[in-house]
């Protein structure tokens, strides 16, 4: 099969920029940036028993650049599933879903999570950072993995996005050794710590108290502010004002799609 944008084959004559300038402008669509996530047709099955189960159902949606979108919904509704599809964690049963223009099902499973490393910044709900390394050391770890700054750097920079996010003092310590916020905040900078232009939270204030969620949303809003893509799933009421958009779901359908800031 012949995929889509292969550009011109090889020994083709190439266009030279003259040519291009010769050619009409770009129409106003062409100027729009192309979503940040897509999901086309999405449906996520499940066998169970003799049947199967339907966890998400024909999702379409289009999420652009630097929107600052929450998921909400019951328990059991399909939020985690939707994440774990943008996230090329699991599959589609039908439907694609692009990320950053990147067709995840165009990708291998070792293709997949070199992409995944270098485009998104994941958090959790129970932060999941390793237990024997330090918080610079967690926060370093998906440099080390992508090797996207030099070795020599990678320090300087996780100390760096640990003082933006209020941690720095707590650069050398286990995470043992740190509160529930603390924590949710190291697993915030190791989220940023390849730059992802796409950043997916599921409930990761869930296990934090009030004050300290209130911080989280702040730092996040702000993350969406600086233009980064935010998809955060969440069962808290203050983060539906922080967010630009609202994103419903029931029973694995989406039912309501609002952007209260514009509205
Ligand atoms: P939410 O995050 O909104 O609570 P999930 O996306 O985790 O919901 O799950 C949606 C539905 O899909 C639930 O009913 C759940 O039980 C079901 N589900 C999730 N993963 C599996 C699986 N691996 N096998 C069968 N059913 C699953
Ligand atoms: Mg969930």
């Amino acid at each position: 099969m012949k995929p889509v944008n292969d550009g011109p084959p090889r020994g083709a004559r190439p266009v030279g920029v003259t040519n291009v300038r010769a050619q009409a402008p770009p129409t106003h669509s062409a100027l729009v940036s192309p979503p940040a996530a897509s999901l086309h047709g999405v449906s996520r099955t499940y066998p169970v028993g003799g049947t199967t189960f339907a966890a998400l159902t024909d999702i379409s949606l289009d999420i652009a650049p630097g929107e600052f979108t929450v998921i909400v919904g019951e328990s059991g509704s399909g939020k985690s599933t939707l994440l774990g599809l943008l996230a090329g964690i699991d599959r589609p049963s039908s439907g694609r879903v692009t990320v950053g223009g990147v067709a995840l099902d165009t990708l291998s499973e070792g293709a997949l999570s070199r992409w995944r490393g270098r485009a998104l910044g994941l958090v959790f709900q129970f932060f999941q950072l390793l237990p024997t390394l330090t918080s610079a050391e967690n926060v370093m770890l998906p440099m080390d993995f992508c090797g996207t700054w030099p070795a020599r750097e990678r320090r300087t920079r996780a100390l760096a996005l640990l003082d933006q996010l209020g941690v720095a003092d707590q650069a050398d310590k286990l995470p043992s050794r740190l509160s529930g916020g603390q924590q949710q905040r190291v697993a915030v900078a190791r989220a940023l710590a390849n730059d992802p232009a796409l950043l997916l939270a599921d409930e990761p204030t869930g296990n934090l108290d009030s004050r300290t969620s209130h911080t989280l949303l702040d730092l996040l809003s702000t993350l969406a502010h600086s233009g980064r893509t935010i998809v955060m799933v969440t069962h808290d009421r203050r983060a539906m004002t922080a967010a630009s958009r609202s994103i419903a779901l029931e029973d694995g359908r989406i039912i309501s799609d609002t952007r209260p800031a514009h509205a």
